[in-house]
């Protein structure tokens, strides 16, 4: 089991007491990016390789 623990931001780590989170889910896992963020999803996810297991595949397509 993971410890679980306060999820924040995959990009930054800021919580939602910090700033405005979008809740995504992605193989099951809950996945948490703030709005600041959310381009880095969109146009640069090659920036999220090491940070979401399986980025690759999103690059991918
Ligand atoms: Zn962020």
């Amino acid at each position: 089991m993971e410890e679980k623990k306060e999820l924040g931001c995959l990009v930054c780590n800021r919580t939602e007491n910090e700033t405005p989170l979008i809740m995504m889910t992605y193989k099951g896992k809950d996945l948490r990016i703030c709005s600041q963020h959310i381009p880095v999803l969109i146009h640069n996810p090659e920036q999220l390789v090491g940070k979401i297991d399986g980025a690759e595949e999103i690059i991918a397509g």
